[in-house]
């Protein structure tokens, strides 16, 4: 039944329909963003810039980043995006960064701790990003954030390379929207302490679930662990959404469970309301987000957080689709 569903929302859910959700897609490389047009995206939610950075065999040069970047806009025809700056570290390496060995790399210098560590090349890669503001509503976020100082600093460097590209370009815009990606447990405990600092969050739940489980995500031997359907999880969601509401800062979810049919119910339920999610998904995700009725998934969300373990939340997911079928 359950594959008969999806069979008939894909054919029948191009066309974006009239709701308050929003659905993004994510994207690393152009050929993804073709679909995002087709689809009727609302723009790029995630692109994972550092994609083209590690097929490399040396670090891009400002105009080699500036095309790769400009060739995926093209291809969705400059709907609004949003651009992840470098997330290089932990698993995502390669050998030309010469980065020095680490016991624990996931807990290491990744993502904005590793860009802060090198700011030339970081002031490279903001300027072929702040660039692409010339052609589409272009938003900025960091990730692996963890403190303030971190969005302090980035932002600083932001704001003073948007300033130089300004005056070559003066049509460029003063300033762009600047976010966090939320995905570690230190900063989804303290929306409030970054709040001054952004203006959006977006939830990576991959790396999120890593760490609030203590599993690394590429460990074959720990995958039960790395589970977003484990209860903390649901109650580290339930927490980023309410604070978000709390202090009227906008929060985009951009990590795996937005692209899963079976999850979406709880995130919907918890009131989240714009996803990015993978390019092919979408279609089916339009479909599921349509078909939600507030109050029935909102019981749902209270329910599985109320469950003590991962079996109770999984079986109460897959009866919420299957009786909406
Ligand atoms: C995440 O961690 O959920 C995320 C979207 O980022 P990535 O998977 O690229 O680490
Ligand atoms: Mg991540």
């Amino acid at each position: 039944r359950i594959i008969q569903y999806k069979t008939i929302m894909v054919s029948s859910s191009f066309q974006r329909k009239d709701t308050d959700v929003q659905i993004y897609g994510n994207v690393e490389i152009p050929a993804e963003a073709i679909h995002l047009a087709q689809y009727q995206a609302h723009g790029i939610g995630l692109l994972r810039s550092e994609f083209m950075i590690l097929q490399m065999e040396r670090f891009p040069r400002f105009e080699e980043q500036l095309a790769f970047y400009q060739s995926i806009l093209e291809k969705c025809n400059y709907l609004p995006t949003t651009v992840r700056t470098v997330d290089i570290g932990s698993d995502k390496v390669a050998s030309f960064l010469h980065m020095e060995h680490e016991d624990n790399p996931a807990m290491g210098r990744r993502g904005i701790r590793y860009s802060l560590s090198r700011p030339e090349e970081f002031a490279t890669h903001l300027r072929a990003i702040l660039s692409l503001a010339q052609w589409t509503d272009l938003r900025v976020m960091f990730p692996m954030v963890t403190i303030p100082d971190e969005v302090i600093r980035a932002r600083a460097l932001t704001e003073q390379v948007l300033a130089e590209l300004r005056r070559e370009n003066p049509a460029l815009p003063a300033s762009v929207p600047i976010g966090i990606m939320v995905e570690t447990p230190a900063s989804a405990m303290s929306i409030g302490a970054f709040v001054k600092y952004i203006d959006f969050i977006s939830v990576g739940t991959n790396d999120l679930t890593q760490y609030v489980m203590a599993s690394d995500r590429t460990s074959k031997g720990v995958g039960h662990l790395c589970n977003p359907y484990h209860p903390p999880i649901l109650r580290v969601l339930h927490h980023i959404a309410q604070t978000a509401k709390k202090f009227n800062i906008p929060v985009n979810i951009c990590g795996e469970t937005a692209s899963d049919i079976f999850y979406l119910p709880i995130l919907h339920g918890m009131g989240y309301r714009s996803f990015s999610v993978r390019t092919p998904s979408i279609p089916e995700v339009r479909v599921v987000l349509s078909d939600l009725d507030p109050a029935r998934s909102e019981h749902l969300a209270t329910r599985v957080m109320e469950s003590w373990n991962v079996e109770q939340v999984t079986e109460q997911c897959v009866e919420f689709i299957q009786d909406i079928l």
